[in-house]
């Protein structure tokens, strides 16, 4: 017998050949195999006996060979005719391109055949059905006459194979239960192994659901247990400095803004500062739509830091935000003596004097920051570092408390499994006075009327415009091809433009040169940024009131979002046209979402339901892991498995294989 731990190559008949087209699936074990769920199921339950075969209908019947010959058609076609009896009758059947069949399937033989009933040369024929040989009447079928599962297209491996190997580590493997009985009742689980059987052996589609329900819950566990042991071993023995801000110097902070902050920054806030003065090291993510004020949130947080004594770094993905970050702390903390300091790449290599905030780019790890004195690190903007990048930072100033903010709204099912390490607070009301973006899908034939439009309004009004270019490869960074496209865009538009100053936005610039064209921008010398979407991030035009953005279609949702989030931070009116060649599908159902949507946690959701995570997250990026069984729009599996988990990882005594399947697994 062997276990769910065992290698592939275990399996009788498996070579290093077979294990190697196994591994490149990324099936190691038996249970990676096990787990290799089908993707759908061909009925081929209904057995019949040939004199009830009716055309039309899908149907398996036992029978012998009367004949089987290869004919060429007049076209070159290479079909296999023949006919098949029972004791009821007689059947034609016919295959195509499979010469080879004649010499498996010689008259005399007996032969499973499931497949479907119809007419060839006016007489009823079982065209293409798919065959098993059988030894007697009676013999167990594994491709015909049952529900027969059809496995995810994998280079050279067929289901037929698949079920075959399927078969033998089912039948083969020692598999025991590990779940307790109450939670398999509470959620009404059928056992872990009655689950393979009836994922990968289904009597119906019934059973097929029933067992996909228990090894969804299970996947969904292990990512829930991962989580919350990630959670427990950050808090676990560390300690973090006490923060407290008195409630007389969170007044004068308070005071001091030019707004009044929201009911949602006010409850994040309190949210914050509670999990500061506790001793145990903050993971909190900080989740808020574009121009929801994340910013002052982080800077409340900072101010607790800097009045019980230590320091704080702040983390932006781009120069252009830290700047930003700069003056906009700096306008925060006038009234304080606060000690602010900008990290640029020219300043890492210098020393460094004592300052209360850092604000830098990732730069920030090298520099000569005193990691030792920071007690918070906020990192904005969470999904545009990698994981490695935001653990380096972490790791430098020991068991820091660490707040990361997002404007990417993470669905909620995802928010509960995969980010289920950190302690979440929603920022779910905006500023006041901020409006509702018009959006239009725009489509081709539309785009000279619609510049007329934008001629027009950026004239009357006195506005100014964002012209966006998506990229032409689907990467994270710009290329050279990418730089030619937008200079070439911006070439065109001077063109149709001529009154207009116009300006060219990219990465590839160097960063003065960025920042002059942007405060161009900003003070109105440019009325329109030809640009990449580099502009998503952060940055602040009030006086900018139309989004352009070409090729809506190549964008996410959240994307979109956050570029048109670009807009609308000023008094006046602002527009986001969408243009696009699509005109249905998913793409285009997408960017309708966009006229009727606005925020920005129902258009996550959105995305969700019609792209999947990877392609919202980037799952490289982010370390967002596939499901490969459960749904993410699942939302009480997902929140029944996280109950189960919390239950499990308060007891861990009394579940050993937590440790082998999940602790040792967790690279930390
Ligand atoms: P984000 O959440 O996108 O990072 P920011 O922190 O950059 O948003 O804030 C966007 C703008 O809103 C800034 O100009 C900021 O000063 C302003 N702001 C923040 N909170 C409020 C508030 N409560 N009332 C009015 N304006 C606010
Ligand atoms: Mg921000």
């Amino acid at each position: 017998m062997m276990d769910l731990t065992s290698d592939i190559s275990e399996l009788p008949k498996v070579g290093p050949i077979f294990a190697n087209k196994f591994q490149k699936l990324g099936i190691n074990t038996l249970e990676d195999l096990l787990y290799h769920v089908p993707s759908r199921y061909l009925d081929y339950s209904n057995i019949t006996t040939i004199s009830h075969l009716r055309s039309g209908e899908i149907a398996t019947i036992h029978a012998k060979i009367v004949s089987l010959k290869n004919i060429y058609s007049k076209r070159g076609l290479k079909m296999q005719i023949g006919s098949v009896e029972d004791s009821t009758g007689k059947v034609a059947v016919l295959w195509f391109n499979q010469p080879f069949l004649i010499k498996t399937l010689y008259p005399g033989r007996l032969v499973s055949l499931s497949g479907k009933v119809g007419f060839f040369n006016r007489r009823l024929s079982l065209t293409s059905p798919d065959y098993e040989l059988m030894v007697e009447e009676g013999t167990e079928t594994m491709h015909t006459g049952r529900f027969v599962p059809i496995y995810p297209e994998t280079s050279g491996f067929s289901s037929k194979l698949i079920r075959r190997k399927m078969y033998d580590a089912y039948s083969m493997t020692k598999i025991e239960e590990y779940l307790p009985e109450n939670i398999l009742k509470k959620n009404k689980l059928i056992g872990f192994k009655n689950a393979l059987e009836f994922v990968h052996f289904p009597k119906d589609l019934k059973e097929a659901e029933i067992g996909r329900e228990r090894l969804a819950f299970n996947e969904l566990l292990n990512l829930e247990l991962r989580s919350l042991i990630r959670k427990n071993n950050w808090q676990k023995n560390k300690l973090a400095h006490k923060l407290e801000l008195d409630n007389k110097l969170l007044d004068k902070f308070t005071k001091n803004l030019p707004f009044k902050l929201t009911e949602s920054q006010n409850k994040v806030i309190k949210e914050i500062l509670t999990d500061l003065k506790g001793g145990i090291p903050m993971n909190r993510l900080l989740e808020g739509d574009v121009g929801s004020g994340k910013t002052v949130v982080a800077a409340a947080g900072m101010f607790a830091a800097f009045a019980s004594g230590f320091q704080s770094i702040i983390m932006a993905p781009t120069q252009i935000l830290a700047n930003q970050h700069y003056q906009t702390l700096k306008k925060i903390f006038d009234k304080f003596n606060l000690r602010i300091s900008l990290i640029t790449g020219a300043s890492k290599k210098i020393e460094i004097g004592r300052s209360d905030i850092y604000i830098g780019t990732h730069s920030l790890i090298h520099s000569k920051v005193n990691f030792k004195e920071v007690a918070l690190v906020v990192i904005d903007e969470q999904h545009r570092f990698g994981v490695e990048q935001r653990k380096h930072l972490i790791k430098k100033s020991g068991t820091p408390h660490v707040l990361t903010m997002t404007a990417t709204p993470i669905p909620r099912t995802v928010a509960l499994t995969s980010y289920g390490d950190m302690d979440l607070s929603i920022l779910i009301d905006m500023p006041v006075g901020r409006q509702k973006v018009t959006t239009w899908v725009v489509p081709e034939e539309k785009r000279p009327s619609a510049y007329e439009w934008i001629n027009k309004q950026i004239k009357s009004s006195n506005s100014q415009a964002f012209i966006v270019c998506p990229l032409i490869e689907d990467s994270e960074t710009e290329t050279l091809a990418d730089v030619k496209s937008v200079t070439s865009e911006f070439a065109r538009l001077k063109k149709t433009f001529t009154k207009l100053n116009l300006g060219l936005l990219h990465g590839r610039l160097k960063t003065e040169e960025k920042e002059r064209v942007l405060k161009d921008f900003k003070n109105g010398n440019i009325d329109i940024l030809v640009t990449t979407p580099v502009v998503e991030v952060g940055i602040d035009i009030p006086n900018a009131t139309i989004m352009v953005i070409e090729a809506g279609e190549r964008f996410g949702l959240a994307g979109l979002h956050q570029l048109r989030g670009r807009v609308g931070r000023g008094i006046s009116k602002s527009y986001c046209l969408l243009f696009t060649n699509v005109h249905s599908g998913k793409a285009y159902t997408r960017l309708k979402a966009m006229e009727k949507t606005y925020s920005g946690f129902e258009l996550s959701e959105l995305d969700l339901k019609l792209r999947g995570p990877g392609e919202i997250f980037g799952t490289a990026q982010s370390g967002f892991p596939e499901l490969k069984i459960a749904s993410w729009n699942n939302y009480e599996l997902i929140k029944a498995s996280r109950q189960a988990a919390q239950e499990i990882s308060a007891n861990l005594t009394k579940f050993p294989w937590v440790k082998n399947r999940i602790i040792d697994n967790i690279k930390q």
